[in-house]
């Protein structure tokens, strides 16, 4: 489902904590999950301790294809934190296609010499993994290959 995709700038890395270990940790083996409540087995969106439906603080984790589509996405063309300086670079808010009550912001891969003109909504998309640091990758997203 993903390819490891190595980066050379020295970026902030997430911290988890102890509702959204599960994701990190899958995220760690470049697969995708979604926290899901035990109790009425609705999922959260984001991950979270207490359910907002039910208040449950019981919950699992759904695995997802990594299928998605273009919500929306925006382009930065300054960079705002050092680490942060291959630019531009395109942030992109993804529907899941298993799960389309779920959108997950991370970066749109361009590649093949594409750019921000090339994008639409509902563009297909998949996730790709960056290993950022040992036990940590980040999900990004890039166009499905026709
Ligand atoms: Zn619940």
């Amino acid at each position: 489902m993903s390819e490891v995709i190595t980066t050379s700038a020295h970026r902030p890395v997430p911290t988890p904590f102890e509702w959204d270990q599960g994701f990190w940790d899958a995220a760690a083996q470049h697969q995708l999950v979604v926290q899901c409540c035990a109790q009425c087995k609705k999922v959260r969106n984001f991950p979270r301790l207490m359910c907002p439906h039910c208040r449950s603080m019981d919950f699992g984790w759904l695995q997802a294809s990594g299928k998605g589509r273009v919500y929306s996405w925006s382009t930065l063309y300054k960079s705002f934190h050092p680490a942060f300086v291959d630019l531009p670079i395109t942030i992109a808010i993804v529907e899941l296609e298993d799960f389309p009550q779920v959108h997950l912001v991370g970066v749109l891969r361009m590649e093949d010499g594409m750019t921000e003109a090339d994008l639409c909504i509902d563009m297909p998309l998949e996730v790709v993994f960056d290993d950022v640091a040992p036990g940590i990758a980040i999900a990004q997203f890039r166009p499905v290959r026709p």
